[in-house]
């Protein structure tokens, strides 16, 4: 579904190499999840995906398409991939139904009819559907993590990428999000997640990825990764954050 090809991405001319010629490849179905110490990449790596970052050299092929090609559209493309963030950016001025109706009317042209039955639907799968009317004020961090989930599969995208969707949530609101996101796993949505959820990572992922120093230095099953690392420097980093 997704080529990652020798992907660099450099700041200041060089200096800060924030990707050092990444490979990969995730195809449908698979949950990726990617962990690493802090700067070594992960959120560039995540961006990147959907050109959110320009690769200073390298290919993301998406669906047979290269995205660093200038001449696509990529706006086109990215409609395809939902992304969340540790924050939230619901707009605050809009009630939740409407903060998940406005891009499927704009972008999919979907009426306003459409767009609110599929919202409603995807809200009460969370359990907020009594909350369309609310403002996103009105709402915990947790709840507003959830409508953010839901506004990204309201566009009904071909893969969702996290980054530390949960790192902003106090502790007893970090659950309720991570079970809306294994319940996408089971339904097969294709993942790639950025976290320092260790049991989560254990659980939902069908692959794990170790990043530092903008290198994938190991990947593999939970198993692989979290009791049989082999790279040194993932060794240390397990025994920091287990
Ligand atoms: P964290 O776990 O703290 O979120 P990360 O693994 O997501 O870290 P990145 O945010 O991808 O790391 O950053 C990788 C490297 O690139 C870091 O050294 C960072 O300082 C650098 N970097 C990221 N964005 C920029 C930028 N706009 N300008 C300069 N350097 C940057
Ligand atoms: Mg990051």
């Amino acid at each position: 579904l997704i080529a990652v090809n020798n992907v660099k991405k450099y700041y200041l001319g060089g200096e800060v190499k924030a990707l050092d010629g990444v490979n990969l490849e995730i195809n449908k179905g698979e949950v990726v999840v990617i962990i690493g110490p802090s700067g070594s990449g992960k959120s560039t790596m995540l961006r990147s995906l959907n050109l959110l970052e320009v690769p200073t050299d390298g290919h993301i092929v998406f669906d047979g398409e290269d995205l660093t090609n200038p001449k696509l559209n990529i706006n086109k493309h990215r409609q395809k991939m939902g992304m969340v963030f540790q924050h939230f950016n619901l707009f605050p001025n809009m009630t939740i139904l409407r903060n998940l109706t406005i891009a499927p009317m704009k972008l999919l042209k979907k009426s306003q009819a459409d767009a609110e039955a599929k919202a409603l639907e995807l809200l009460d799968a969370v359990g907020l559907r009594d909350r369309a009317d609310a403002y996103p004020s009105q709402l915990s961090g947790g709840q507003k993590q959830r409508v953010a989930i839901v506004r990204a599969l309201c566009m009904e995208p071909e893969v969702m990428l996290f980054d530390e969707p949960t790192s902003a949530l106090d502790p007893e609101m970090v659950g309720e999000v991570l079970q809306v996101m294994k319940e996408l796993a089971n339904k097969g949505m294709t993942m790639v997640i950025v976290t320092h959820e260790m049991g989560f990572a254990k659980e939902v992922a069908t692959r794990v990825i170790f990043m530092d120093e903008g290198k994938i230095l190991e990947q593999g099953t939970p198993d692989d990764i979290f009791n049989h690392p082999k790279d040194q420097r993932l060794v240390e980093f397990l025994s920091k954050v287990l």
